[in-house]
C-alpha cells in the first residue's frame, strides 16, 4: 500500500495547505475549480459534497501509461463514502440514490479540458427509484438520457451526431416541436434507443454500474490533458505541460426541479465597466449550461428576488462574503434546488481594462484591498489600452456586417484612427497642416524621410514589412495607429490609388484603421476618445502610483543613491508635447531634440546657409537668425515644465541629413545642362559640391554629436546662448527653471573637456547678461560603448548621464537598425538566435551590462549623479524594470507612454520593496 494522498475530500483543504504550502500550491493541486470549491467549504458557503483527485494523480496515470497509479482508486471510493454520508444519499441505492458531476479543473481556467458529465450515478435501477422519490418521471428519464448522451460523447468519443439523430427521429415520429413536448413515456424510449447507439458505436453496453461511470469519466479527464486542443491552448497561453488536471466528483443538485428552482452565472461586479453591482442572469427550471448555451431567453440577475426571494437574499449575502473573503471580483456559478442555494463555482472574474482600474481604485477605497494591491492589479497593457482612441466592438461588428471591412494586417500599435488616404508623407503633412485635415498615411513601407508624414498622421497602413518594420517601430514611439503588411492591398502611386480585390480607393477618400486589431474599413467609423483627465479613476491610481514611487527608503541602495522610487520624465520636442507629456503626469524633460527645430520649412534654408558658410563670420550671421527661433521653442519648454528639469540636447545629425540628397542634386544640374540653362545652375552646381564634401560612407558613425561641436562649435555656442536666454527670460517672469544641456555621442572625456567648459561660459555670461541666476547642469548621453565603459572618467567632467539605448544597442551589437531590422532580424528572431527585438526590449546581458556598469562607476567619481534613460526602451515595462534595478533616477519615454510609465514603474518599487539595488557585475 502507498501513503501517497491522491484524494482529498472536501473538508481536508487544511491537509492540502500543509502539503502544497501555499495557498498557490493549494491551486496547483486541487486545481482552480477544487480548490475554490474546497475554500467556500471552509468559510461556510453551501457547496454540494465533493471529492478532488489531485493534479498530482492525471500526472501519475499518464506517466503510469494510463493506468491509475496504486491506493488511488481505494481513496476514490473511501471519498465517495464521505459524501454519501454528508449529503446522505447512497450511490447506486435505488431507494435513495447519490448522483454526482464529473467535473476537470486545471491550476488555470483552460479551455480544450474535458466537458463536465453531469448526472452520473443513474442506471435503470437508480432511475426507478428516483421516480418513486421526486414522483416526477418525465424529470428523471431526462435526466437519464441526457447522462447516456453526454457520457457517449464526452467520455466515450461517440459522435454527438449519432444521439442528435435519434432524438430528432423521436421527434418526427411523436410530432412533438420542442425537446420538452416528449413525455415520460417518449423519453424512457429515448433512453433505449440512446443505449443502442452506445452499443453500437462501442460495442459494449452503457455502463450500468455506477462506480464504473465514475472510473471512466475520471479517465476521460485526464486523458483530455493531452488533448489536441488543450496542447495547442498552453502552447498559446505559456501554461507549463506538467501540471495536469484535477478531477472534481460533486453531488448533483437540480434546477430544473421546477419553478421553485434555477440556475444562474454571476459576477459579483460589472466585468465590463467595473460598477460596484452585481451583474449575471439566471434561468427558473433549468440544469448547468442552460443560462450560457442560450438556448431559453435569461433574465437579469437583479428580478431574482421576485421570483425566489429568500435564495436571492441568502445569494447576494454570500456574493458579498466571497468577494470580501477573495478580496477580488468573482465570477461565480449557482443553482437553486427547491429554494435551497448552492454554490459550484467562484473564481477570479475576467474584466475589460476600464473594470480593471475601477474595481482596482473602488476595492482600495472601501478598505478591501492596499494601494499596493490596487497598482498591482492592473498591467501597464490595460492602461495603455485605456489611453488610445477606440473603435466599440459593436462599430466594427457592424461595419464588418454592411462590408466596410476591406484589408487586415499586423496589428503593429494600438489605437483606432480615422482620416482621409494619402499615399506620400510630404502630401499628408501638407493636407494635415495646411489643410487641417486627418490623415492616414498608406505606404507599401516607410523610411526615415516619411517621418514628418507619419508624424502628422492619424493613422498609418502599409502593404509590406513586420511588427519591427520602421513604420512600426516610429509609430509605436509616437503613439500612432498603424497596421503594417496588409498584403492585400495593392498601391498604385501613379493612379494614386490603392486596390484590394477589385475594390478601389481613391487617395482623399476616408477610411478606419484599427491598429489594436489590425483591420482597416472603408468610411469614417465612430471614434471613442478617451482622455486621461475624464479617467478620475485612472488618474487616482496613477496618482497612487507616483506615492509608491515618491517614497523615500523604498528602494535599497548605496548611499548618496536614489532611494525612491524612478520618476517618469518624457521625450518632448516642442512646447505641445511638453504640456500633454505634463498632463500626463511626467516630472520632467528627459530629451528635447533640438534638430528637429531646424527642419520646419520657415528655417531650414537658414540652417543650409550655416552649413555652408565659408567663413565663421557668415556662419554665425546665419546662426544669429535661427537663434530667435530656438529661444522661443525653449521659452515654451521651460514654461510647460515650470518647476521641474529639462533636458535639451545640443544638435547630433550629421550635416548633410539637412542638405538636399546628392541624386536629386545631380539629376537637377543634368536637366539643367542638358537644357541649357545657366540661371541658377552654378549655385546648384557649388551646393552640389558641397553636399559632395559633406559626404561620408558612414555617417551614422562619422561627423555628428559631440564631433560636429567641436569641429563647428558656433552652433552649439548658439543653442545654448538660446536655452539659456530662454532660461533666463521665463526666470525672470516667475517660472521656475531647471535647464539641462545634453551633448550627445560622447566616447571620450577628453571631448567634453574641450567642448563643455566654453559651453559653460556661454551660460554664466547669460546669466549675467540677464541679471539673473538659476541651477542648470551639463551632462552628457551615454550612447557609445566606450563612455559607458569609462564612465568614471566621464562623470568627472559630466553631471548627468542619459541613456540613449537606440544608438548604444546599434554599437554594441553593431547593427545598424534599420537595416537590421530590415534584413535579419525578423530571422534572428524567428530562430531563436535572439530572444527578442533589442530595439525594444533592452539587451539586459549586454547593454544592459554596460549600464550597469556605467552607473556604478560614473557614481564613484560623483555620488550625486543623476542618471536616465531617454532610448525607445524607456517606456517598455521590463525595461523600466531593469533601470529600476540598477539604480537609474529616471526613465523618459514619448508623452503618450507616460502613464503606462508610472504604473510600470510603481509595479517594480513594490516587486523589489527591500531589495538591494543590483550594481555588481553579473
Ligand atoms: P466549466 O468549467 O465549463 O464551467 P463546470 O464543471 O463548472 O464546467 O460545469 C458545467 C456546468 O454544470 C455549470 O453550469 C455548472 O454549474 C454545472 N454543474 C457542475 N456540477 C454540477 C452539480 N454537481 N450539480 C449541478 N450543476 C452542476
Ligand atoms: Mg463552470
Ligand atoms: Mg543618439
Amino acid at each position: 500500500m502507498t501513503d501517497r494522498k491522491w484524494v482529498y475530500l472536501f473538508d481536508e483543504v487544511k491537509a492540502a495547505e500543509d502539503y502544497a504550502g501555499s495557498w498557490d500550491g493549494v491551486r496547483g493541486l486541487l486545481g482552480g475549480k477544487g480548490a475554490n470549491l474546497a475554500e467556500m467549504t471552509r468559510i461556510g458557503v453551501p457547496v454540494p459534497p465533493f471529492f478532488t483527485v489531485t493534479t498530482e494523480g492525471c500526472n501519475a496515470y499518464l506517466a503510469n501509461d494510463n493506468k491509475f497509479p496504486e491506493g488511488m482508486w481505494e481513496q476514490m471510493v473511501t471519498a465517495l463514502k464521505g459524501v454519501e454520508k454528508a449529503a446522505n444519499k447512497e450511490f447506486g441505492n435505488p431507494k435513495n440514490p447519490l448522483l454526482v458531476s464529473c467535473r476537470s479543473g486545471a491550476k488555470m481556467s483552460m479551455p480544450g479540458m474535458m466537458d463536465t458529465v453531469l448526472n452520473i450515478g443513474l442506471n435503470d435501477e437508480t432511475a426507478k427509484g428516483m421516480v418513486e422519490l421526486t414522483e416526477n418521471e418525465r424529470f428523471v428519464y431526462d435526466a437519464y438520457r441526457r447522462l447516456i448522451a453526454m457520457f457517449g460523447t464526452v467520455v466515450l468519443g461517440i459522435s454527438d451526431e449519432k444521439f442528435e439523430k435519434e432524438l430528432e427521429e423521436l421527434k418526427e415520429a411523436k410530432k412533438a416541436k420542442a425537446d420538452t413536448d416528449l413525455t415520460a413515456d417518449d423519453l424512457k424510449e429515448l433512453v433505449e434507443n440512446f443505449k443502442k447507439v452506445t452499443k453500437e458505436a462501442k460495442g459494449f453496453d452503457f455502463p450500468q454500474d455506477p462506480l464504473e461511470q465514475i472510473r471512466l469519466a475520471t479517465e476521460a479527464v485526464f486523458g483530455s490533458w493531452n488533448s489536441k486542443r488543450a496542447i495547442d491552448y498552453r502552447k498559446a497561453a505559456d501554461i507549463p505541460d506538467d501540471l495536469g488536471t484535477a478531477v472534481n466528483v460533486v453531488t448533483m443538485v437540480f434546477g430544473n426541479m421546477g419553478w421553485n428552482s434555477g440556475t444562474g452565472v454571476a459576477f459579483t461586479r460589472n466585468p465590463s465597466t467595473g460598477e460596484a453591482k452585481l451583474f449575471g442572469e439566471y434561468l427558473l427550471n433549468a440544469q448547468g449550461e442552460d443560462v450560457v448555451a442560450g438556448i431559453r431567453n435569461t433574465e437579469k440577475i437583479e428580478t431574482m428576488g421576485e421570483s425566489l426571494p429568500e435564495a436571492n437574499k441568502h445569494f447576494l449575502e454570500i456574493a458579498g462574503k466571497l468577494e470580501k473573503h477573495y478580496r477580488e471580483m468573482q465570477d461565480v456559478e449557482f443553482t437553486i434546488e427547491n429554494g435551497k442555494l448552492w454554490m459550484l463555482q467562484t473564481r477570479n472574474g475576467k474584466r475589460t481594462a476600464r473594470a480593471a482600474v475601477k474595481i482596482a481604485v473602488d476595492m482600495a477605497n472601501e478598505g478591501l484591498i492596499s494601494k499596493e494591491e490596487a497598482i498591482q492589479r492592473v498591467t501597464p497593457k490595460q492602461v495603455d489600452t485605456l489611453l488610445h482612441p477606440q473603435f466599440l466592438e459593436e462599430t466594427k461588428e457592424k461595419a464588418h456586417k454592411d462590408g466596410s471591412f476591406f484589408a487586415s494586417g499586423v496589428n503593429a500599435s494600438p489605437g483606432a484612427a480615422v482620416g482621409q488616404v494619402y499615399f506620400d508623407a510630404d502630401t499628408a503633412e501638407k493636407m494635415a497642416t495646411d489643410e487641417g485635415k486627418d490623415v492616414i498615411m498608406v505606404r507599401p513601407f516607410t523610411k526615415p524621410d516619411d517621418v514628418h508624414g507619419m508624424l502628422s498622421s492619424k493613422g498609418i497602413l502599409t502593404s509590406e514589412g513586420g511588427a519591427t518594420s520602421h513604420a512600426a517601430v516610429v509609430a509605436r514611439q509616437f503613439g500612432v495607429p498603424c497596421v503594417v503588411g496588409a498584403s492585400m492591398v495593392k498601391i498604385d502611386m501613379v493612379k494614386r490609388q490603392m486596390e484590394i480585390d477589385g475594390r478601389v480607393i481613391k487617395e482623399g477618400e476616408w477610411i478606419s484603421v484599427d491598429g489594436g486589431s489590425g483591420e482597416a474599413f472603408v468610411g469614417k467609423l465612430d471614434l471613442t476618445a478617451p482622455s486621461l483627465d475624464e479617467q478620475t479613476d485612472l488618474m487616482t491610481l496613477l496618482s497612487w502610483a507616483d506615492e509608491i514611487c515618491a517614497t523615500d527608503g523604498i528602494r535599497k541602495a548605496p548611499k548618496g543613491w536614489p532611494t525612491r522610487g524612478l520618476q517618469v520624465w518624457a521625450n518632448a520636442d516642442y512646447p505641445k508635447d511638453a504640456q500633454r507629456a505634463r498632463a500626463y503626469g511626467a516630472k520632467g524633460i528627459g530629451l528635447c531634440r533640438t534638430e528637429h527645430m531646424f527642419f520646419e520649412p520657415a528655417r531650414l534654408p537658414i540652417v543650409q546657409r550655416m552649413i555652408l558658410a565659408k567663413t565663421s563670420e557668415t556662419r554665425t550671421e546665419a546662426l544669429n537668425e535661427l537663434l530667435p527661433y530656438q529661444r522661443s521653442d525653449f521659452e515654451g519648454l521651460f514654461e510647460a515644465m515650470d518647476g521641474q528639469p529639462v533636458i535639451i540636447r545640443l544638435i547630433d545629425p550629421p550635416l548633410h541629413e539637412f542638405l538636399p540628397s546628392e541624386e536629386a542634386l545631380l539629376e537637377e544640374v543634368i536637366t539643367m545642362r542638358v537644357k541649357g540653362e545657366t540661371k541658377g545652375l552654378e549655385e546648384k552646381e557649388e551646393l552640389l559640391a558641397n553636399v559632395r564634401s559633406l559626404h561620408e560612407s558612414n555617417p551614422m558613425m562619422g561627423l555628428r554629436g559631440v564631433r560636429l561641436s567641436i569641429a563647428m562649435p558656433e552652433i552649439v555656442e548658439m543653442q545654448v546662448r538660446a536655452i539659456f536666454e530662454a532660461a533666463a527670460n521665463m526666470a525672470l517672469k516667475g517660472v521656475s527653471v531647471h535647464p539641462e544641456v545634453m551633448i550627445p555621442l560622447t566616447g571620450h572625456v577628453n571631448e567634453l573637456k574641450v567642448i563643455q567648459p566654453r559651453l559653460i561660459e556661454i551660460a554664466k555670461d547669460v546669466m549675467k547678461e540677464k541679471g539673473v541666476e538659476f541651477s542648470y547642469k551639463f551632462g552628457t548621453m551615454i550612447e557609445i560603448p566606450r563612455a559607458a565603459v569609462t564612465a568614471k572618467e566621464i562623470s568627472e567632467v559630466a553631471e548627468f548621464f542619459s541613456f540613449g539605448t537606440n544608438d548604444l544597442t546599434q554599437m554594441t551589437f553593431g547593427y545598424s537598425r534599420d537595416d537590421a531590422e530590415r534584413n535579419f532580424l525578423v530571422t534572428y528572431i524567428e530562430q531563436g538566435i535572439l530572444p527578442k527585438n533589442p530595439f525594444q526590449t533592452l539587451d539586459q546581458d549586454g547593454v544592459g551590462a554596460l549600464m550597469r556598469r556605467a552607473v556604478r562607476n560614473g557614481r564613484e567619481t560623483r555620488v550625486e549623479l543623476e542618471v536616465g534613460i531617454c532610448g525607445e526602451h524607456g517606456g517598455d515595462p521590463d525595461s523600466i524594470e531593469f533601470c529600476h534595478t540598477i539604480g537609474q533616477n529616471y526613465v523618459s519615454c514619448s508623452p503618450f507612454r507616460v502613464p503606462v510609465a508610472r504604473l510600470a514603474a510603481a509595479q517594480v518599487a513594490l516587486k523589489y520593496k527591500d531589495q538591494e539595488v543590483n550594481i555588481k557585475e553579473q
